[in-house]
């Protein structure tokens, strides 16, 4: 089959899901790769990179959708993109179909097949298309560097002839894939790290990379936790206990990276006024949880503010797209092994088999149907 990549139209979006890289392990499968011209540029490839590679480099968008029988793409499609769909037709991307109902109907009046990234199941077979925890791995490493770009001393300490200073103390909350790999940028840069979860569970992984867990104390420390390794919303007595902790830490810190999510609402927040008040001039925090109202009360998304007693407060939402080499070079293999499994027999055959799991719980729409939300998955 033909499986094309076009130029994202998204603003700002430097990402592309197709590599010179990725193209060559498709072609294996029996495919035929085309791309958009300079869809790969803001990555650092271009056309000549994808032509040495074997894709098919071609002049439009127009003409890359109507030549692809697959498209894979970054972002979820615009509404030209979602009306150059057609029959028959498979769409591979970033959809949010929960937060995109309107698409996910104009996707299906088209009669295109829509996989979603961000539905596949977090299962351990899928990991290898696990996209949200590979964008996540890069956002948490990011936002240490950014603040360290913000943050106005060393990270690590030093004794000099010129004087002694003292390592940064860096504080994340939140240790999912993003926060462990923030503790991890973190301490690798020789800061001082400390980091909270509301899944008391994460503190052996905290510990093993040389941050400590903040434990509180309370008598049910499993108060945050949820099946499935999600977290849930906090009881109003767990959340004081954690914000007094927050509290303590606040004139403490340096720099304040936050990652907490609850699926399915508003980031929880935690970092509030008066803590920002309470930190030193020149500390740094960093919202991952931006784009979901912010852990931070003073984020506002995609802007960098200073507060009233000067603390840096970074909400941007594009980490992944301002790495964009690495998150392509990451997204293009969790898409290369999607199509691994939709082409079972490697004879550039697409098999969008719905009784395989991963495939069906990323399939939002199918032959006509909306098929989101899909059914739990069968195996762990
Ligand atoms: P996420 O982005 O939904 O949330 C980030 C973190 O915020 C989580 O660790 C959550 O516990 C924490 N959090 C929520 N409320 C909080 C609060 N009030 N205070 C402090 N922290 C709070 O999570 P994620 O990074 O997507 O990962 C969630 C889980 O899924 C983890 O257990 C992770 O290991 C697991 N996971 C499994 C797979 C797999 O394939 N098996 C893949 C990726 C992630």
């Amino acid at each position: 089959m033909r499986i094309g990549a076009p130029k994202e139209t998204s603003r700002g979006e430097a990402r592309v899901a197709l590599t010179p890289e990725s193209a060559k392990q498709i072609q294996k499968l029996g495919h035929e790769c085309l791309i958009e011209t300079g869809a790969g540029l803001a990555a650092g490839f271009n056309d000549d990179a994808y032509r040495d590679a074997g894709v098919t480099v071609v002049d439009s968008a127009d003409t890359l959708w109507q030549d692809a029988e697959v498209v894979i793409k970054v972002r979820e499609p615009s509404d030209t993109e979602a009306a150059r769909l057609r029959q028959g037709q498979t769409l591979i991307a970033f959809f949010w179909p929960a937060q995109n109902e309107a698409l996910l109907e104009k996707c299906k009046a088209q009669g295109a097949s829509v996989i979603a990234m961000d539905m596949v199941p977090r299962i351990s077979r899928a990991q290898k298309m696990d996209a949200l925890s590979s964008m996540a791995n890069i956002a948490g490493y990011r936002a240490v560097i950014e603040a360290g770009n913000n943050f106005g001393r060393f990270f690590t300490g030093q004794v000099t002839a010129a004087g002694k200073v003292p390592p940064a103390k860096v504080l994340v909350i939140g240790a999912g894939v993003a926060g462990l790999a923030a503790i991890g940028t973190a301490t690798s840069l020789g800061a001082v790290v400390r980091a909270f979860d509301v899944r008391p569970e994460v503190s052996e992984q905290i510990e093993s990379m040389g941050a400590e867990f903040l434990f509180l104390d309370f008598e049910d420390s499993q108060d945050g936790s949820e099946s499935g390794g999600y977290a849930s919303p906090s009881s109003p007595e767990f959340r004081e206990k954690q914000l007094e902790c927050f509290r303590e830490q606040a004139p403490d810190v340096d720099i304040v990276i936050t990652t907490a999510l609850i699926p399915g609402r508003p980031a929880p927040k935690l970092w509030l006024e008066d803590m920002v008040a309470a930190m030193k001039p020149g500390s740094v925090i960093v919202d991952l949880a931006a784009e979901k109202g912010g852990n931070c009360d003073l984020t506002q998304p995609d802007e960098r503010i200073v507060s009233d007693n000067g603390v840096i407060v970074i909400g941007y939402t594009d980490f992944p797209s301002r790495m964009a080499t690495q998150s392509s070079l990451l997204y293009a293999t969790n898409i290369r092994h999607m199509l691994t499994d939709l082409t079972p027999e490697k004879d550039g055959v697409i098999n969008h088999n719905m009784d395989d799991d991963v495939i069906r719980g990323a399939t939002v729409t199918h032959q006509g149907e909306v098929t989101f939300p899909p059914p739990p998955p069968k195996v762990k």
